[in-house]
């Protein structure tokens, strides 16, 4: 390597290592994804999921805790429901398509966003790079999306509607 593309490695390497360091110094709001500021320091609060283990987050203010917490206990209260609608229901109708009839491939798509509409599946990467206010929004619009399309093709395929 000579001494002219050395120096551009460097020069490329610095900014990368930099920004990593930002990143995991960085605290974020968990509800709604805000940095925190030096003169506005955020708050650590400890999460109680149902039968999981309990994290900690950083929150802007306390209502936002609050958000939070409502939108845990709202999850884990609709857990069972979602994992019906979400895995269980599907599992059922898929295998009525498979064994019974195609009709029963509209209903997958609709217990699916009807999970998803109620019960947003995120992983916690996802909450924490979105904040868990978008990450909710986000399931909401792609159970929607997936409802319409059920529908759409159930009215498509079945009753033959010219679209
Ligand atoms: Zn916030």
């Amino acid at each position: 390597m000579d001494e002219e593309s050395e120096k551009m490695v460097v020069e490329i390497n610095d900014p990368v290592e930099e920004s990593q360091e930002e990143i995991i110094n960085l605290r974020r709001c968990h509800w709604c994804n805000k940095e925190e500021e030096e003169e506005h320091e955020f708050q650590e609060v400890n999460i109680l999921r149902k039968g999981d283990e309990d994290f900690n987050v950083y929150v802007c203010s306390s209502e936002h805790e609050s958000r939070i917490n409502k939108s845990y206990n709202y999850f884990d209260k609709i857990y069972i429901l979602g994992l019906i609608l979400i895995f269980f229901a599907p599992l059922v109708f898929v295998s009525l398509t498979i064994f019974v009839d195609m009709i029963f491939s509209y209903p997958v798509f609709v217990s699916i966003g009807l999970g998803l509409l109620i019960y947003p599946l995120f992983s916690q990467q996802i909450v924490r790079a979105l904040g868990l206010n978008k990450s909710n929004i986000l399931g909401r619009i792609l159970g929607t999306i997936i409802v319409l399309l059920g529908i759409v093709l159930f009215l498509i395929d079945v009753l033959n509607v010219p679209i």
